[in-house]
């Protein structure tokens, strides 16, 4: 086989967990992220410093490897678009620009006939005011966000003038799911109908940032596959290639909604690097460098805690680990508030 060098565009512990699928697969990595201080640097086989719009860089980068791909969705369309015409990006860039918009994502999903929560297009402060029944909802920005960034929770029309919203950017308004549980789906599609696909994931949040994730999910066995088909329903349409996230509310009746895409690996399954046979990350460099596709088992129940801010320095200094736990640090520069800094899984 010939060698493959893995592009992906953006270095933080995604790209890390990337880095390390790929190594056992024999496929060099070269990293491209804007951020001097990015984390997966040291788990890469080259790293890239540069600014996403940065077309001699964008060029270098493309020559050098053989397949693009990127581990965050908020990545500028063009430059997407720029490295797509030198080196097949995957996946494609199309797909990005659709879910890194809140309003074209819930748009689609809709036309798809899957149930997502309530929403609304808000582009000035007018907008908000005659949506009374929107109420108690989330102002969420259509584009940028992630863990909770750029999302304004709105009891009463009155939070609406002391909240300081800044009109400069577009909004939707969501509103507010009674939620009784999260879930997540991971799938890994390979081309048509060819798929592997993850046990439905719990997810717990706090502050609006994922806290911990177990598997199994403790659901019906109908939402149970109707998770399953939902997430089945999304990929194909997309045409996509490599892991996929669907984030899904439950609500006290037990309806399921989509609450939202990620068009990479995702936090959620983090715990499959150690409860599957084949991770989350290694299906996703299979699927996208074109590596035969194999029936993934689970090995395991796990659960994973996400180690925000410095609750790391505790399992940095003194923490024991049994047999059924691993430990990953992240290896940030600099802890900050509500940072993720790694995580603990733990085998059930
Ligand atoms: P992000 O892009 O930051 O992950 P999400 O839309 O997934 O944004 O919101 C983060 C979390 O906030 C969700 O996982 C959920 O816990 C809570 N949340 C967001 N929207 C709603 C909603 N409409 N109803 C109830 N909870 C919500
Ligand atoms: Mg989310």
């Amino acid at each position: 086989m010939p060698e493959i060098t893995l592009g992906i565009i953006g270095g933080g512990q995604l790209g890390s967990m990337l880095c390390d699928a790929a190594k056992k697969l024999n496929i060099k990595t070269i990293i491209f992220c804007d951020d001097i201080d990015a984390p997966a640097q040291i788990f890469c086989d080259e790293f890239i410093h540069a600014k996403y719009y940065d077309k001699d860089k964008i060029k270098y980068f493309a020559n050098k490897v053989s397949i693009i791909t990127y581990e965050f969705e908020n990545i500028p369309f063009e430059t997407l678009n720029e490295l797509n015409k030198l080196k097949t990006v995957l996946p494609k860039p199309s797909v990005n620009r659709l879910i890194q918009h809140r309003l074209a994502e819930k748009d689609f999903v809709n036309k798809l006939n899957i149930r997502t929560t309530r929403y609304v297009q808000i582009k000035n402060k007018d907008d908000l005011l005659p949506l009374e029944d929107f109420l108690p909802g989330i102002l969420k920005t259509t584009t940028m966000g992630y863990d909770g960034k750029g999302q304004y929770p709105i009891k009463t029309i009155r939070d609406i003038e002391t909240l300081n919203i800044d009109f400069s950017k577009e909004y939707i308004l969501e509103k507010l799911v009674k939620l009784k549980k999260e879930i997540s789906i991971i799938i890994t599609r390979f081309g048509i109908n060819k798929y592997e696909i993850y046990e439905p994931i719990e997810n717990r949040h706090e502050n609006q940032i994922l806290r911990h994730s177990i598997i199994p999910a403790n659901i019906s066995d109908k939402l149970f596959n109707l998770s399953k088909e939902w997430s089945t329903m999304i990929a194909e349409e997309l045409k996509y290639i490599g892991t996929l996230c669907v984030e899904f509310f439950i609500d006290r009746n037990d309806n399921l909604y989509v609450n939202e895409i990620a068009p990479r690996v995702h936090n959620s399954g983090h715990l499959t690097i150690n409860a599957y046979d084949i991770s989350q990350f290694e299906n996703h460099i299979r699927a996208v460098c074109s590596l035969n596709q194999k029936k993934i088992k689970k090995l395991f129940n796990a659960e994973m805690l996400n180690i925000i801010g410095n609750e790391i320095n505790y399992y940095r200094q003194n923490h024991k680990l049994n047999d059924k736990q691993f430990l990953f640090d992240y290896k940030k520069k600099e802890i900050k508030q509500n940072r993720k800094m790694g995580h603990l899984t733990t085998l059930l």
